[in-house]
């Protein structure tokens, strides 16, 4: 009898009362059984990085190659609109599009520059629902772009969010707050903050990921980060730590990933996790081969957590 299946009998045999306890766990226990089961182990990458190509098409190929299914597009999404039936026909999804801070005008001290920062993102945002995209990664404050403090930023960012995530819903897709190491953004660090601050927005169209790289540096627990991150994640970056040579290919430091990939797998997550990092090898292909085998061989060392 394992840990749990013990404590079901313990509740059992107890006293009256304690039968609905029962049966919440185990209809918790269906919940994680069923997302286990849902969740896939999905590679995409940015168009135009990560190994090099003679042309658009030998990039695709090659993408086909490494098993690949899905493309990340760095900007608003414009200027690869013209690609994008040539994408279509090739079978590759684009599945997210990555806008940055935009200048981080969004959460500015000059009440006058957010309507921009709105604009802004509401483009990147149309361009999603142009290439079928379901998220379009969104940094709120990169370190130094606004004068405002941490409770000034976040007051912003939920009376501003609703309306943008309704204009997310609409467009068939999601704004996805991306948490970042302190280096780069002090405001937002953790993945289990960003989905509160989603959660307070009281939008399905406003969410989170996770990046492992800052990850890293910023969370206690892979496997709790993403548990945290639940039904708001919908984006998810590989990257290595930060030691030198840092944000290489998943697999080429001690980095491991299979306690990231067991939370992936309790929260069902069946969306993309896109390659975001630098690749040193001279082969730059076969690292890419290479690091895709070791996050296959992560995903299934993932199995439930017996603590
Ligand atoms: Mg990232």
């Amino acid at each position: 009898m394992d840990r749990r299946n013990f404590l079901l009998a313990g509740v059992a045999a107890s006293t009256t009362g304690v039968g609905a306890l029962q049966s919440i766990r185990a209809d918790e226990k269906s919940v994680w059984e069923n997302n286990f089961e849902k969740a896939r182990l999905r590679f995409a990458c940015y168009w135009g990085r990560l190994f090099p190509a003679e042309s658009d098409s030998d990039r695709l190929e090659k993408m086909r190659s490494l098993g690949m299914e899905a493309i990340e597009i760095s900007g608003n999404g414009e200027a690869l609109k013209p690609k994008k039936q040539m994408f279509d026909d090739a079978g590759f999804e684009v599945c997210s599009i990555s806008v940055g801070a935009g200048g981080g005008a969004l959460v500015s001290e000059d009440p006058s520059r957010r309507q921009s920062g709105i604009d802004a993102v509401k483009k990147a945002l149309e361009n999603a629902a142009f290439f079928g995209a379901k998220a379009v990664v969104y940094v709120p404050a990169f370190n130094g772009v606004t004068k405002l403090e941490h409770v000034e930023i976040r007051k912003i960012l939920i009376e501003t969010l609703p309306a943008l995530g309704e204009f997310a819903v609409q467009h068939g897709t999601h704004l996805v707050m991306e948490p970042l190491c302190r280096s780069e953004s002090w405001f937002l660090r953790r993945v289990g903050d960003a989905a509160q601050i989603a959660k307070e927005t009281g939008s399905e169209g406003i969410a989170t990921m996770g990046d492992f790289y800052h990850m890293a540096q910023e969370e206690t627990s892979d496997m709790g980060a993403f548990i945290a991150g639940g039904k708001f994640i919908k984006h998810v970056h590989l990257g290595n730590g930060p030691q030198p040579p840092k944000r290489t290919l998943p697999g080429e430091d001690d980095r491991t990933f299979a306690d990231g990939f067991r939370g992936l797998k309790y929260i069902g997550y069946d969306r993309f996790c896109s390659f975001e990092c630098g690749v040193h090898a001279p082969d730059k292909l076969e690292a890419v081969r290479r690091s895709i085998a070791y996050c296959r061989a992560e995903w299934e060392r993932a199995d439930v957590w017996h603590g």
